[in-house]
């Protein structure tokens, strides 16, 4: 019998519990905090992807249920897109100290654990959130674009050749950095409004 792709999730999001290898494990278990795995639509068109879990996050054990989060439903608002809809998770699933930026080693530790997601969800829309997520999916997915930077790229639907066939990246700054840099939040306006093309 074959098993539900909710059933699978699920099966992700406990192996996201019990990655004690994780570098980010112990910190975890020290704050009390919980692993992000992801959350959303088994069946989503649209899956976005971020960088890793803040403080907020870490303490309820879902993905932008900050100011981030507040951000991003107000963008996803404004082209019709509820949570619902859509599959949001990060490529690094525990909270890094600090909030800085994930290590290698941790991107590292998080990527079957995504790899999977992305597997069983195939979504045909994969939306990145910030430069990491963006360079993960470049890789992942050996698309030409890598190297060039999220300056040159947000905004522009590119292709990816996936396993299960050809879809869509938007790479887009993330939502965090429209809290330092105004103007920042009228370019993610604009490309959302190119997200809202592709679906
Ligand atoms: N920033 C992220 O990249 N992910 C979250 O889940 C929250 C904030």
């Amino acid at each position: 019998m074959s098993v539900s792709k909710s059933t699978q999730l699920k099966r992700i999001d406990r192996d996201t519990e019990r990655l004690t290898d994780s570098p980010l494990y112990q910190y975890r278990v020290q704050e009390g905090y919980h692993a992000v795995p992801g959350k959303g639509n088994p069946d989503a068109v649209l899956m976005l992807i971020g960088e890793a879990p803040g403080k907020q996050e870490a303490m309820r054990g879902e993905p932008f249920v900050g100011a981030a989060g507040r951000l991003l439903d107000e963008l996803l608002q404004s082209i019709h897109v509820t949570r619902d809809e859509v599959y949001i998770t990060n490529i690094v699933k525990d909270r890094p100290p600090e909030n800085r930026a994930p290590q290698k080693n941790e991107v590292n530790a998080y990527a079957p654990l995504l790899r999977r997601q992305i597997k069983i969800i195939q979504p045909q829309v994969i939306v990145t959130l910030g430069r990491y997520a963006m360079e993960f999916i470049l890789a992942e997915f050996k698309m030409p674009e890598q190297g060039r930077s999220i300056s040159e790229l947000h905004g522009k639907p590119l292709r990816a050749q996936t396993p299960y066939g050809p879809i869509a990246v938007l790479p887009l700054f993330h939502p965090a950095v429209a809290f330092y840099r105004r103007d920042q939040k009228e370019i993610l306006k604009s490309d959302f409004l190119v997200l809202k093309g592709l679906l």
